[in-house]
């Protein structure tokens, strides 16, 4: 029983028999009439496109687990710091419907879509709590406030206003484009 998007989390609006739809506009089916005759699951839709996922952090979790992937399809991500105005940048070369948020915490979401402003498409929110599944063609924006925390913890709102934010894009390739982590 599929509940939610495969690729975004967003939770599914409609269901009938091997046909779901999402609150993202993706449609998922399964097609079972196939050369190999076992059945397929097919996305269409915004989330069958390459995504930008705007987060808080990245974690390599984020990344499909190997074994449900043919060798092909193998991911390796690359992550680098960036400033503001990349973020803009790569903001400004993104479709709108190919932008989604994912900051889990509603204060701290409303807080990096001020940061954003205008670089951000309208009507994208930043609040969600989804599972993000990342595949090759994904980047995801984390914008991760500083400031020294003992444990992990929600933010409270002054430590979230006062924050200095550091900004970071990964971006999600074919394994076989990257260089090797094996190699020296
Ligand atoms: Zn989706």
């Amino acid at each position: 029983m599929v509940k939610a998007c495969p690729r975004c989390g967003a939770p599914a609006v409609e269901h009938a028999g091997d046909f779901w739809e999402f609150e993202c506009g993706t449609a998922l089916y399964v097609r079972r009439d196939t050369p190999s005759g076992v059945p397929e699951e097919h996305l269409e839709g915004p989330c069958a496109e390459p995504l930008v996922f705007i987060t808080t952090t990245f974690t390599p979790s984020m990344l499909p687990p190997m074994f449900e992937l043919p060798p092909q399809e193998h991911v390796a991500a690359v992550t680098a710091e960036v400033d503001h105005d990349d973020v803009y940048d790569l903001l400004s070369r993104t479709e709108p419907e190919q932008v989604r948020g994912a900051v889990g915490h509603e204060n701290t979401a409303r807080v990096i879509e001020r940061l954003l402003g205008d670089a951000l498409p309208e009507g994208v929110s930043l609040f969600a709590r989804r599972n993000i599944s990342l595949r090759a063609g994904d980047k995801v924006i984390a914008v991760i406030p500083q400031f020294r925390a003992d444990k992990a913890r929600e933010f409270t709102n002054e430590e979230i206003s006062s924050a200095n934010f550091r900004f970071f894009v990964t971006r999600v390739l074919p394994q076989w484009e990257a260089p090797s982590v094996m190699s020296d």
